[in-house]
C-alpha cells in the first residue's frame, strides 16, 4: 500500500487532535482529584479516625492533643509526638494522668 501525503497529514492531525484532548482529560482528573481531596478533608477533618466522632482538641502545655470523646483515643499532629518524646518522664506521667482523670470526671 502506497500512502498519499495526505493519509499522512491526517494521521498527523488525528495525533494532534488525540493529544489535545488528552491533555483536557488530564486537567479534568486533576481538577476532580482536588475537589476530591477538599471533600475528604472537609469530611474528616478534626474526625476520629477510628469512631468518626468530633476530636477535642486540647492544648497541653504547648502541644495539641486531640481527643476523642467516645473511644478516648488521643491523637498528635505532625512533629508533636517529637515534641512529647522530648519531654521528661513527669511530664508524659502528667499528660497521662490528665487525661484519664478527664475520662473519670
Ligand atoms: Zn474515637
Amino acid at each position: 500500500m502506497v500512502v498519499k501525503p495526505s493519509e499522512q497529514e491526517e494521521e498527523y492531525f488525528a495525533r494532534l487532535d488525540f493529544e489535545k484532548k488528552k491533555k483536557v482529560e488530564e486537567e479534568k482528573h486533576k481538577k476532580i482529584a482536588e475537589e476530591e481531596k477538599k471533600r475528604l478533608k472537609a469530611l474528616h477533618y478534626m474526625k476520629c479516625p477510628r469512631c468518626g466522632v468530633d476530636l477535642i482538641e486540647v492544648d497541653y502545655k504547648g502541644i495539641k492533643v486531640d481527643k476523642c470523646v467516645q473511644c478516648s483515643g488521643l491523637w498528635l499532629d505532625a512533629g508533636e509526638l517529637e515534641n512529647v518524646a522530648k519531654q521528661e518522664k513527669t511530664f508524659l506521667d502528667n499528660l497521662f494522668s490528665f487525661f484519664t482523670e478527664s475520662d473519670q470526671r
